[in-house]
């Protein structure tokens, strides 16, 4: 499966972007309704193809051992058939945002195309079925997960991984604008 490559360039990008550091975040694909997912405490900016993990839609382990949050992202497939890729990271300006539950403005054109709308989740506890049922109720391609990070849905991985970058993009100039907005003296 040449597509490999491409999965692996962007955990790699993921990582040296810092939209994860350390084993944080995960990233799959579907594909012949088989999932394609990251190992669980891997380093995405260390991942090789032969590390990539496959189960079926129903979590049924093919090879390796997936991530821990993969019920996370079989709910997803299974209840959003146009969706074929999920990346989760925990952005650090989307994250700060949904600690102090403030809601992230789509401030610009691009924001608004890409994103379109953000759903938000309740703070529940990574891996947990709780999270993986509350996250795949969302209609949104971009959902906040409180004290936690951020998950990007796309009908592949490029378009999951532009929606990881904007929403970002777009909770840093949230943070400027505030920044700006409260002067400190
Ligand atoms: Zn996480």
């Amino acid at each position: 499966m040449d597509n490999l490559k491409a999965f692996i360039d962007i955990c790699h990008k993921l990582y040296d972007r810092k939209y994860v550091v350390g084993s944080g975040g995960n990233v799959s694909i579907k594909k012949d309704n088989l999932i394609y997912a990251t190992p669980t405490g891997s380093i995405l900016g260390f991942l090789k193809e032969e590390d990539i993990t496959i189960v079926d839609i129903d979590g049924n382990i093919i090879k390796g051992a997936p991530t821990s949050e993969i019920k996370m992202h079989l709910n997803i497939y299974k209840k959003r058939k146009d969706i074929n890729a999920v990346v989760h990271t925990h952005s650090i300006y989307s994250t700060a945002f949904s600690i102090l539950d403030k809601k992230i403005e789509l401030l610009t054109p691009e924001a608004q195309i890409f994103i379109k709308k953000i759903g938000y989740v309740p703070y529940l506890k990574a891996g947990s079925v709780e999270l993986a049922e509350e996250v795949s109720k969302r209609n949104e391609d971009v959902i906040i997960l409180k004290n936690h990070g951020i998950v990007c849905l796309g009908k592949d991985l490029i378009e999951a991984y532009l929606k990881t970058e904007v929403m970002e993009e777009i909770a840093k100039l949230n943070y400027i604008i505030h920044s700006l907005q409260s002067p400190t003296h």
